[in-house]
């Protein structure tokens, strides 16, 4: 089956960074900036979650409680359709993609079904400072992997599963790291500097302006 759209003209950039390191804070940031589409994986998934008869439903919600990742084409498979639903109804066709891949497998298939990454944001945060946020933000996140247990099992899966991800799209010289240790505004402003750099034209016809 072919896709209704041409996903060769979109432009894609992988957002990564440990549990915790800002991804979805800053993605928002941008998004309401720029003519950009957030689209988080872990949003993606957990309202999948809820979908009653989802065939994914029963292993999302376990790979939550181990803070373990899916296969490749169920995540692959949920973003198409998220990314082509917004290029259809928006026409956005900039998508910052939170929280994916995390797999190299998901970086194989999401290349052969979409495209390749213009690049990979990666918010290179210390554990302890994801730690300290993660268990403040478990006051009012409702989510069931804020915990400690989980958060030392999902900072286990970033090292041992994320970062061969970040070497790979290194070696294609892709990568834009930050510095996301750093309070908000500065991360931001250091996020807003690079992606000008590397996206100008894209960036240039700002929805709302810069503030
Ligand atoms: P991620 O999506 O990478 O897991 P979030 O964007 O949800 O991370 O951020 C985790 C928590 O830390 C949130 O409560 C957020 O408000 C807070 N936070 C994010 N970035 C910073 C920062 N630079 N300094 C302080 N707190 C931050
Ligand atoms: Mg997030």
């Amino acid at each position: 089956m072919s896709a209704p759209h041409d996903s060769s003209k979109w432009t894609i950039i992988f957002v990564l960074g440990g549990p915790g390191a800002g991804k979805g804070t800053h993605c928002g940031k941008l998004a309401a900036n720029y003519p950009i589409a957030h689209l988080s994986m872990g949003d993606i998934l957990r309202e999948e979650q809820e979908k009653p008869g989802s065939r994914w439903g029963e292993l999302i919600r376990r790979n939550i409680l181990e803070g373990v990742i899916g296969p490749p084409e169920m995540s692959v498979s949920l973003l198409e359709a998220a990314m082509t639903k917004k290029y259809e109804k928006e026409g956005i066709s900039v998508f910052l993609l939170d929280g994916f891949p995390r797999r190299i497998e998901h970086v194989e298939l999401f290349e052969t079904r979409i495209c390749a990454p213009a690049a990979v944001l990666f918010l290179d945060c210390p554990e302890e400072v994801m730690q300290e946020r993660l268990l403040k933000r478990a006051e009012t996140s409702g989510r069931v992997d804020d915990t400690i247990a989980i958060i030392r099992k999902r900072f286990k899966t970033f090292t041992e599963t994320t970062t061969p991800v970040i070497e790979h799209l290194r070696t294609q010289d892709k990568v834009i790291r930050n510095d996301a240790g750093k309070d908000t505004d500065a991360v931001y402003e250091q996020i807003q500097v690079m992606m000008e750099e590397k996206f100008g034209d894209v960036l240039k016809t700002s929805k709302r302006g810069r503030d």
